[in-house]
């Protein structure tokens, strides 16, 4: 059994390298950036007014001012502003020469259609300066940024029409246990529903990357060799969910190193979640993961999101936050590092959600994170602050 640490820089070493292929904008999101991306000019390109008002300048005020022109958003200035001269501006619109402030139009009074006066008090210029908020060149996204909406809007704002981004991986996903039957088929007796594969393949999506579900094959392991083997041939990837663990028909270690895989780590020393294997050979990979519903979404948030998310470029992909505990929790056994399923409350705390073992799916409908603690740790007080993996 090794540490999550461990197993993570175990799977660094044996990344995929999905290569690279460009999109149109539109395409990008959930999709990682390949390149880096910087300013084509100066943003704000020129000195832009923030409110509607007139532009002047500050040492002439409160005025009377005569009006020169009107300047809506789009109009560059015809006219430079000078001592006891003022435009009429519009948000947006380009504050002309010589003025070096916005007077808001609800503090100045029309003396007549080409002469004013400002009524309130001085405070702020109104004008977003040319470049304040990057310089031409200036670093706007740096390659390996995992896209979502608000990147779109800036890689618009450079004319980034096109954008290079990983390729995704496309993943098999494969179940295995004789008490299995399709989502759509009514169980009977001892049989369960392959709720796993459909909750993977979303995970996988949800990374970033491509999905297909292979359906189940039963706990035997001729069946199980045929099926992995030809799968092997189509994908670089496989999760096989099922069959991990020690259990007389826990077959799916043994079926991989069977095929050449190398195993590289059969248990890793989290709660929930211990039984994993990773095996890889000859450029391919792959996770046997839990059964358990709880377990198997576990592992694929703290290893294969991991996995996928360095293999196309990115950064360690989840955000943690410190939470008080609403109220108290105690673990039986602290052993290992535990990984709490938990909601948060809207005035910033966290609570355990209802959680009877690895089994119970349920556990995970209203879940915000897990919140993570290390081993030995048994006891939370309540109001205690701990750290809280957002998924
Ligand atoms: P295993 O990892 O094969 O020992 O399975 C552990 C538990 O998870 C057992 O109760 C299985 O019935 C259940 N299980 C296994 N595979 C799945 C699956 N694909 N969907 C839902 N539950 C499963
Ligand atoms: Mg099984």
């Amino acid at each position: 059994m090794i540490e999550l640490e461990k197993a993570l820089q175990i799977i660094r070493k044996h990344l995929l390298f999905p290569g690279m292929e460009t999109v149109p904008l539109a395409a990008t999101p959930g999709r990682y950036l390949a390149e880096d991306l910087r300013a084509d000019r100066d943003m704000p390109p020129f000195n832009k007014a923030s409110m509607d008002g007139f532009a002047c300048r500050k040492e002439d005020l409160p005025g009377p001012l005569e009006v020169l022109e009107l300047l809506p958003a789009g109009q560059a200035p015809s006219q430079h502003v000078g001592a006891g001269q003022c435009s009429r501006i519009m948000t947006g619109g380009q504050v002309p020469e010589g003025a070096d402030c916005v007077i808001m139009q609800e503090y100045v009074e029309m003396e007549s259609e080409k002469r004013i006066h400002f009524t309130g008090n001085y405070s702020e210029s109104y004008i977003c300066l040319r470049g304040e908020d990057l310089k031409k060149g200036d670093m706007l996204l740096a390659e390996g940024t995992f896209l979502e909406p608000q990147h779109l809007g800036m890689m618009a704002a450079v004319g980034k029409s096109r954008v290079r981004v990983t390729r995704r991986i496309h993943t098999g996903i494969l179940a295995t246990g004789s008490e299995l039957v399709d989502v759509a088929e009514v169980p009977v007796g001892a049989q369960i529903r392959n709720s796993n594969s459909m909750q993977l393949a979303a995970q996988v999506r949800r990374a970033g990357h491509t999905a297909e579900i292979l359906g189940i094959v039963e706990d035997d392991k001729d069946l199980l060799v045929e099926k992995i083997s030809g799968l092997m041939e189509r994908f670089d990837f496989l999760l096989v969910t099922g069959g991990a663990s020690v259990g007389e028909f826990d077959l799916v270690p043994g079926v991989l190193q069977e095929l050449g895989f190398s195993s590289e780590f059969d248990r890793v020393a989290v709660q929930p979640g211990k039984p994993l294997t990773f095996a890889q050979g000859k450029g391919k990979v792959c996770f046997g993961l839990s059964g358990n519903p709880v377990s198997c979404f576990v592992q694929f948030e703290m290893l294969v999101k991991p996995f996928l998310c360095w293999s196309a470029g990115g950064e360690m992909p989840h955000r943690t936050i410190r939470c008080r505990m609403e109220n108290g929790f105690t673990r039986r056994k602290s052993d290992r590092l535990f990984f709490l399923p938990v909601v948060l409350r809207p005035g910033g705390e966290c609570a355990p959600v209802e959680y009877h073992g690895s089994a119970h799916l349920h556990a995970l409908g209203e879940l915000a994170g897990f919140a993570e603690l290390a081993a030995g740790k048994s006891t939370v007080k309540r109001g205690e602050e701990v750290d809280v993996r957002l998924i």
